[in-house]
């Protein structure tokens, strides 16, 4: 099956999102308070992100961003042929990625730029890529960006569970592309050039960061899984089981929130349905909603 390509411009930034896969049923697993209750309580949260009966929907997916001569992937999905052994419908997959890549215009080796938000194997499966039973970078010529203390929290869990789930990921989608010399480690909040920054979003992991750009007009942020989904908007203390702290996550939900809220940021988490990407407007009572950009 030929996977979609939304394509978006925001002033400088021409924005492609690359969609692998609908993972709704997983993010209502990992956010228990999201029931069809629930979201029916959030009265502006529509289609496409819920369905009919109040399940939620969200995509597995990249963002390709081309701004200033830099070309930016922003997470990296779950990947081919990788080895997840808790979740079998992501097992050892075998999508049309690199050619849904081709028919984007997309040309790999151009990529100057990777950035994963944290390293879960939904984030960084296409970070490398199988070629002759060795994994090798999938954008040989990009510099990949991971959070330093990040990287160095799975490292140790991976000496601590070599067989764990994300200690396989970690071989997998990681070493690989640290072995080939590709890997800047990166302390948050950074600067990384042509209107490019990271700004430190911890909670879901220890030490998840989002991607901030500088559009010429107006800013982009990147949430990563700040936010799993545009619910969490209107009830930014939902936190996820999967996350390292809730408490902070949510904190970290609440800053973003503020900051963004009636300015014309623009802000998408990975796993938010097209339109992902939209404004945060507060209510009268200082409830907040999401204004989704139209897709043109
Ligand atoms: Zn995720």
């Amino acid at each position: 099956m030929a996977l979609d390509i939304v394509r978006t411009q925001v002033g400088a930034a021409e924005i492609c999102q690359i969609i692998e896969l609908e993972i709704g049923q997983h993010l209502a697993w990992l956010l228990p308070d999201t029931t069809p209750d629930n979201i029916r309580a959030i009265e502006w949260l529509n289609t496409p992100y819920r369905n009919p009966d109040y399940s939620l929907n969200a995509l597995s997916q990249c963002f390709i961003i081309k701004i200033r001569g830099r070309m930016l992937v922003v997470d990296t999905c779950i990947g081919n042929d990788k080895t997840v052994s808790e979740i079998s419908e992501w097992d050892h997959l075998s999508t049309d990625f690199l050619e849904a890549l081709e028919r984007a215009g997309i040309d790999r080796e151009q990529v100057t730029d990777v950035l994963c938000t944290h390293l879960h194997i939904d984030h960084v499966g296409w970070n490398t890529c199988l070629h002759e039973g060795k994994w090798l970078p999938t954008f040989p010529n990009a510099q990949y960006h991971f959070a330093r203390e990040e990287y160095e929290h799975w490292l140790e869990e991976a000496r601590r569970e070599p067989q764990a789930m994300h200690s396989i990921s970690l071989s997998e989608s990681i070493l690989p592309v640290v072995q080939a010399g590709l890997v800047n480690l990166i302390e948050a909040p950074a600067d990384l050039g042509d209107g490019i920054s990271i700004l430190p979003t911890p909670g879901h992991t220890c030490s998840h960061i989002a991607v901030m750009i500088d559009t010429g007009n107006q800013q982009l942020i990147i949430a990563g899984d700040a936010f799993h989904h545009p619910c969490q908007i209107a009830r930014p203390e939902w936190a996820s089981i999967g996350d390292h702290d809730q408490l902070q996550s949510t904190t970290t939900r609440e800053q973003l929130l503020l900051s963004c809220a009636d300015t014309s940021t623009l802000i998408a988490g990975i796993h938010f349905s097209v339109p992902s990407f939209g404004r945060v407007v507060a209510d009268e009572d200082g409830k907040y909603f999401f204004k989704p950009l139209p897709l043109k």
